[in-house]
């Protein structure tokens, strides 16, 4: 094991280790895990506390109106994906949707990436049986692998130093790509008007046509255009294999607290938030950012316990909720939390994800979601938040940038049949790269009303 320090010891950052940890893999081989864990205590951190800093204060502007969080990426990256191409294309749909809502919210946008490092998924079920052969559940290639044979599916600790390599490799790619010409606005705005050529989004066209204007605008009063060329962007992942995060914790030198540096921002998933489990214990005592998912049956206490837990000092943009209710339920089971945590006087940043609760099976057998079900679902945020008076502080999507076929609907229609083109998700179906915009120009209308 990697030499534990005092500052981490008084910080309790091993105290999870007592508590229950809900969705863990069971690790064949301790002494495996336990050496990976030494060598990623021992290794760089991927993200560094004064940007998680900044971070924060963008999230407390989210929380206040003041700005908006776009968060976005795979259901489940893979290893495999990791490649420039594919990060390129979700790296560009996130900036186009961000300049579409940007124009729609009259603020900033704040850029996130569910990317490089969300390699590990929460399971309904421990093991998947295939006529008549049972195995372990496919858990993230983070914890094991997809295919459905023994040797794939056995957890293998060494997954966790690949997870921080490729994560690694995917940040620099990431960064490379922010901070340089690629993020440049005039740039992504070209690429939003090649999308408009296509007349199947003839409905967006006079929003479209605002945007140029005001780009235009800007042109004639002589904004400085190389000052755009780049763009603040973070990173994010469900921080669910409690080995991986313990071991990429580190205490800052400034402060002396502890930052996880396996990503900007971390959340809690909706299967792994009990208040006196070890997922709140652990995240409780790290200073980022971070997300707490929360569903249709999470009861107003739960909140404001889950509160008082994660962020006691009520510093704001420390906790977001992330609500994903299904559009049918939205309506009925937001209210009551928000009024609560109104009625506290607590900060925190609300974000809407539309994905998690509209999840459905076709007709064809696809797990997948209607993209007027997921816009349904943004409006009734929209509504209930408008309403009491409370701050819709951003949007959470599982998207990608290339053009499978996974989510129903759209102008270029996806139907039952088509969902068998190029369906190629190893976990959850996510919109692809017209259907993103789509989404962020609808949402757009939705920030403007
Ligand atoms: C997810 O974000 O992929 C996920 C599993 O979400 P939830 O925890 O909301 O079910
Ligand atoms: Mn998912």
């Amino acid at each position: 094991m990697a030499t534990t320090t005092g500052a981490e010891i008084s910080q309790g950052l091993d105290a999870f280790r007592s508590l229950v940890a809900q969705q863990q893999p069971t690790w064949p081989d301790a002494a495996a895990l336990a050496d990976v864990s030494a060598r990623l205590a021992a290794s760089a951190p991927l993200v560094v506390p004064t940007e998680a800093d900044t971070l924060r204060s963008r999230l407390a502007a989210a929380g206040r109106g003041e700005a908006f969080l776009l968060q976005g990426g795979d259901c489940a990256e893979t290893f495999a994906d990791a490649n420039a191409l594919r990060i390129r294309n979700k790296v560009r749909t996130i900036l186009q949707m961000a300049v579409i809502l940007t124009h729609g919210a009259s603020m900033p946008v704040v850029k996130m990436g569910r990317l490089a490092g969300q390699y590990a998924k929460p399971r309904s079920s421990n093991d998947e049986t295939r006529d008549g052969v049972t195995l372990p559940a496919y858990r993230g290639d983070m914890v094991n692998g997809h295919a459905f044979t023994p040797e794939d599916r056995v957890p293998d600790p060494e997954r966790l130093m690949q997870a921080y390599r490729i994560s690694s490799a995917t940040l620099n790619v990431v960064r490379a790509f922010t901070g340089g010409g690629f993020a440049d606005l005039r740039q992504v705005h070209e690429w939003n008007r090649g999308f408009m050529r296509n007349p199947a989004y003839a409905r967006y066209e006079s929003t479209a046509a605002e945007i140029d204007r005001a780009i235009r605008f800007m042109k004639a009063c002589g904004v400085d255009f190389d000052a755009l060329r780049t763009v603040e962007f973070f990173v994010s992942h469900e921080a669910l294999i409690l080995d991986y995060e313990r071991s990429l914790t580190r205490i800052d030198s400034r402060s002396g607290d502890a930052y996880d540096t396996s990503g900007h921002f971390l959340w809690i998933g909706e299967r792994t938030r009990q208040l006196d489990g070890a997922h709140v214990d652990f995240l409780s005592r790290v200073a980022n950012p971070i997300g707490v998912k929360l569903g249709p049956t999470t009861a107003p206490d739960d909140a404001l316990r889950l509160i008082d837990k994660l962020n006691p000092d009520a510093v704001p943009g420390r906790l977001t909720f992330i609500t994903r209710m299904g559009a049918g339920k939205i309506r009925d089971a937001l209210p009551a939390l928000v009024e609560a945590v109104r009625e506290s006087g607590a900060p925190v940043t609300w974000v809407t994800d539309p994905m998690h609760g509209n999840t459905i099976t076709s007709d064809s057998g696809y797990k997948t979601r209607r993209l007027e079900d997921v816009l349904d679902e943004v409006r009734g945020f929209f509504e209930v938040h408008r309403a009491l008076g409370t701050v819709p502080g951003g949007l959470h999507v599982e998207l990608t940038g290339d053009d499978v076929t996974e989510v129903l609907g759209g102008s270029e229609e996806i139907d039952d049949a088509g969902l068998a083109l190029r369906y190629e998700t190893l976990v959850d179906p996510r919109l692809n790269h017209q259907q993103s915009l789509e989404m962020a120009f609808q949402v757009a209308e939705m920030l403007q009303a």
